[in-house]
């Protein structure tokens, strides 16, 4: 799995961030059995039908080259448990969309927007300080989220 990952990961300059996204989501199928052990069991399914194609890619202000390249090398020696969690959590950094809007807790970061895994609810959250609103309400952080897809962000714009 290690080398697997690695060699991923270094694969992200030539093949483009849409393919990329697909090769991390089909990593994520392919090893369902160990990421089942680390991911809330709703999240992981809907996760495992994600195609790049339905998300805005790398809208956040991360530099992703840089920061890619850093995983890339903490995967080397890493646990099955830190390989899960870094591949979801790289997935949410690139498909989660990043709006103008500054997160008026923090004013550090722009607030994302994702969405329940039902897909009837769509948050703004803060990455940074985990500050979260439901229908412009404060809410706790819901532990399981996932990225919004390209018509969720699109609805949320126009209202
Ligand atoms: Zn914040």
């Amino acid at each position: 799995m290690n080398n697997e990952i690695v060699s991923l990961y270094e694969s992200f300059n030539k093949d483009g961030l849409a393919l990329f996204t697909n090769k991390l989501i089909w990593f994520i199928n392919k090893h369902k059995q160990i990421f089942s052990k680390f991911v809330f069991e709703d999240t992981l399914n809907e996760i495992k039908k994600f195609d790049a194609a339905d998300f805005y890619l790398g809208t956040s202000e991360d530099n992703l080259e840089e920061v890619i390249s850093s995983y890339s090398k903490q995967m080397k020696n890493a646990t099955e448990e830190r390989i899960c969690y870094n591949v979801i959590h790289l997935i949410w950094d690139i498909t989660t969309f990043m709006t103008q809007e500054v997160c008026p807790s923090c004013q550090d970061e722009n607030l994302k927007i994702a969405s329940s895994v039902d897909k009837t609810k769509i948050y703004k959250v803060c990455d940074n300080c985990l500050f979260t609103l439901l229908d412009n309400i404060f809410i706790d952080r819901p532990q399981e989220m996932i990225p919004a897809t390209k018509e969720q962000v699109n609805d949320t714009e126009i209202r």
